[in-house]
């Protein structure tokens, strides 16, 4: 996420709709990928961003959702003549509102996938809603599993994401993760591992990159509901750590893509806040062993090559730290997972498969995400 600022200097947040100082009204307009505070325009209804260098300036209309349950404050274009914005109108099903929870549920969740959206669209990712039209787009069901009713299964099939909104529950999450000794569980978690399924459908199930898929990931024509049966029952193979990054990616390669897609996501989207926030890593007093070109997938082009390694060594490095401070406050680990070799060539796979789909130089982590060369420093502990 990155910073935004209102008029008047107040910080302002990616689900703000108003400015806590001076009371403006505040929208993201997802076109320049911008939250800043708004002015009204001359027609009635309408809105324009306080400051906005386009000539002449666009004009938007509230998202329908903004005074609903939902509270969203992406902003539409008034030529679109859309009710909702680019994230409201990919949702195509909700949970019964007047039922307890749900009104706070879908708030959580909705927020949670704006924040996604966003970073999938700064990747240059496509995100549109399905329709007839377009057959290749996007829906989520955000559901209720209802008493005496199917129980709702989180998960993706052509399209169409399916989320229990009863994740968005603290004490619901946390069972089910200790069930299935899982280290992370949350909403955008889930969201992230669901478009990635999303995502293989569109970049690699009809292009030239699903024989190399195959070669990273192994076979998806494995039996996907044998290979789920054999995880649950048998557990991931004993060596799983050092091939995956989660033991649930040792099921089937349609899954070690999933968690390697959405740890991706991880990567970037937290290093783009830290590096928003300018926090300077590069005097951290940790040494890690760097990964080097030998984990890449590709090792060439070089800069490119080199600006990916830069990215995922930053990680690692914040991260440890990341996770310290996490447990300074009696906190979970932020990210509990170890990379290895294996999964940092699976990651540079995913990126080159987006830098394949968005051509143009890859960009370096700037300076300040620099991993230094300490001399005599300690090694980042596992929690
Ligand atoms: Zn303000
Ligand atoms: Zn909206
Ligand atoms: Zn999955």
């Amino acid at each position: 996420m990155k910073t935004f600022q209102c008029t008047c200097r107040q910080p302002l947040f990616f689900d703000n709709t108003e400015c806590i100082k001076c009371g403006a009204k505040v929208g993201y307009d997802p076109s320049a990928r911008v939250l800043c505070a708004l002015r009204p325009a001359k027609r009635t209804g309408f809105w324009r961003l306080a400051r906005d260098p386009r000539r002449p300036a666009r004009e938007f209309r509230f998202c329908a959702t903004r005074e609903q349950s939902v509270r969203c404050n992406w902003l539409v274009p008034s030529e679109d003549g859309e009710e909702l914005c680019l994230s409201c109108r990919l949702t195509r099903t909700i949970p019964i509102l007047d039922r307890p929870k749900n009104a706070s549920r879908l708030r959580d969740i909705e927020s949670g996938k704006r924040r996604v959206l966003f970073a999938l669209q700064n990747l240059g990712l496509p995100v549109a809603a399905k329709s007839e039209s377009n057959p290749k787009g996007l829906l989520f069901d955000l559901l209720e599993s209802l008493p005496g009713g199917p129980a709702v299964l989180t998960g993706h099939a052509d399209g169409v994401i399916t989320l229990n909104v009863a994740e968005a529950d603290d004490d619901y999450r946390e069972k089910f993760r200790e069930n299935l000794g899982e280290p992370y569980r949350t909403v955008v978690g889930h969201l992230r591992h669901e478009l990635a399924h999303y995502f293989w459908d569109v970049l690699v199930r009809d292009t030239d990159w699903l024989p190399r898929f195959r070669e990273v990931f192994g076979s998806e024509e494995t039996d996907y509901g044998a290979a789920l049966r054999h995880h649950y029952a048998a557990g991931p193979p004993e060596d799983w750590r050092t091939r995956f990054i989660s033991a649930y990616a040792a099921s089937h390669p349609w899954e070690d893509w999933a968690e390697s897609f959405a740890h991706y996501l991880h990567l970037r989207a937290t290093l783009e806040t830290v590096t928003s926030y300018r926090l300077n890593t590069a005097k951290v007093p940790l040494h890690i062993d760097a990964f080097t070109s030998d984990a890449l997938y590709l090792q060439e082009p070089k800069e490119s090559a080199e600006a990916f390694l830069g990215w995922v060594n930053a990680w690692v490095l914040l991260t440890a730290v990341l996770n310290e401070v996490a447990r300074s406050m009696g906190q979970p680990d932020i990210y509990p997972f170890v990379m290895n070799g294996p999964v940092v060539t699976k990651l540079h796979f995913v990126h080159c498969l987006i830098q394949d789909h968005r051509p143009g130089k890859a960009e370096a982590p700037p300076a300040s995400l620099a991993v230094p060369e300490a001399e005599g420093a300690s090694q980042p502990s596992e929690g």
